[in-house]
């Protein structure tokens, strides 16, 4: 073992966080449990999966389909990560718009991006309803809004690469926009291609769905240490074990891999709500997701029992999310901003919550091979569209542990 392909013993392996100081609204809804051992039924498997969020369980069923021997470990108990406290917009629109994106790595890779994330979407939805997942999963167009951040001229050009791109985009000016949903924005695009869900029963349903394939889930169970084992990795356990796997697969949220530390990400914190209108809404609102593109930005969407989902707010702090005053203070700004937004009036929140959230500097995730360690690869699905990420990090990571080669992994590798 030389000391480059070492992790540092000494150090955590990971960056521990406290993912959710409050309880996030999908803690209380049902089957979000998952049956686990406590204990490791074996030392040995094919593919070890770190992480019971929804990139470790689309992950553990895209891999349990070919007779392997696949194990989920996680230290908290399963779906209690970051996915309990995901607002669930599945969007396709990626944080960074497309004509953005085209400055930044060029127009072929951002139109590959944006393509590969709607056709992400579509698949999720596909797979959820041919599992048959009881998720509350729904398919829904975006009404994208100009705001501080982008404003008509912006917006005009995204449409317009959108068309270029293949990409759904039908752009409105501000008389379209008063006329088809009531809100006085300068301009908006309306989209196919996104959905939401319960992430918690997401999350869990395909991890049952995995355990009906042989997939074994033990918890709680940490992974303190990776070490290079004859073409195998050797992970230590904080209990003083060892797993001996073929493959191993981080999919550990933002309690990532300290060695894939880089500029290029980094840990934020945003806030979110759950709350009942006191007035009729929109009529269209169900349907959509909305997004205005302000800074901060405002994101909602209506869940199934008729609360609207909001968040927003974000701070670029990774610790301001723990604290009490700002959770009260930023919620209620949300709230206001809802109320304005859409003309109606809200109840006090049932549900606020705030959590640490992942930025990248080109909106796009990173997901792979861990460069130095072989055999383990990595997913970080940051942003507002870690769910659709979490889908491509299933895909990509099974072919590269099939030898196959993913048409886009280039796209998503971890810097060098
Ligand atoms: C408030 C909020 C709103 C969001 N809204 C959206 C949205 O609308 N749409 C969207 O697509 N995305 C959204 N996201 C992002 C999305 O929820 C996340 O990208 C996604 O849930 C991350 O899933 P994950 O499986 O990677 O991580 P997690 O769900 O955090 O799972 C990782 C698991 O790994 C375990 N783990 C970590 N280290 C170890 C170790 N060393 N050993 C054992 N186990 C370990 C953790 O305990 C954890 O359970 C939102 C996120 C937040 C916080």
């Amino acid at each position: 073992m030389t000391s480059e392909t070492r992790t540092n013993a000494n150090a955590d392996l990971v960056e521990k966080k406290n993912l959710h100081e409050n309880t996030s609204y999908w803690a209380k809804t049902p089957r979000i449990s998952v049956r686990h051992f406590e204990r490791l039924p074996s030392q040995t498997c094919d593919i070890l999966i770190v992480g019971s969020g929804i990139s470790g369980a689309l992950m553990a069923e895209h891999l349990c389909n070919g007779g392997r021997d696949v194990m989920m470990v996680d230290r908290r108990r399963p779906v209690r990560g970051s996915s309990l406290d995901s607002t669930a917009m599945i969007q396709h629109e990626i944080d960074v718009p497309l004509h953005v994106l085209k400055r930044k790595i060029g127009e072929e890779k951002a139109i590959r991006a944006w393509q590969r994330s709607r056709d992400a979407v579509r698949s999720l939805v596909d797979l959820a309803g041919k599992l048959d997942l009881d998720c509350s999963m729904e398919p829904k167009r975006t009404l994208y809004l100009a705001g501080d951040e982008l404003g008509p001229r912006a917006l005009r050009a995204e449409a317009r690469l959108r068309e270029v791109a293949g990409i759904d985009a039908r752009l409105l000016d501000r008389a379209a926009t008063g006329t088809e949903f009531g809100i006085d924005r300068a301009a908006s695009i309306v989209s196919q291609d996104s959905a939401s869900a319960n992430p918690a029963q997401l999350t869990a349903g395909l991890i049952r769905t995995a355990q009906g394939r042989g997939l074994k889930v033990v918890s709680p169970i940490e992974i303190t240490d990776v070490l290079p084992a004859g073409g195998h990795v050797a992970c230590s356990t904080a209990d003083g074990q060892l797993i001996i796997a073929r493959h191993v697969v981080f999919c550990s949220g933002y309690e990532f891999l300290r060695r894939l530390e880089s500029p290029k990400h980094s840990i934020i914190s945003t806030w979110a709500i759950a709350v009942k209108p006191r007035s009729a809404v929109p009529s269209w609102l169900p349907g959509f997701l909305v997004w205005e593109a302000s800074d901060p930005y405002l994101y909602l969407r209506m869940s199934g029992d008729g609360s609207i989902i909001a968040g927003g707010e974000d701070e670029d702090s990774a610790e301001a999310f723990d604290d009490p005053a700002r959770l009260k203070a930023n919620t209620d700004r949300i709230v206001s901003k809802v109320e304005a937004l859409l003309g109606v009036s809200l109840y006090p929140p049932h549900s606020r919550w705030a959590a640490p959230f992942g930025n990248t500097t080109t909106g796009l995730p990173f997901i792979g091979p861990v460069p130095g360690l072989q055999n383990v690869y990595a997913v970080m699905g940051f942003g507002g569209n870690g769910i659709t990420f979490s889908k491509i990090a299933a895909e990509v990571i099974k072919a590269a542990i099939s030898g196959k080669k993913d048409r886009d992994a280039d796209l998503f590798s971890f810097p060098a």
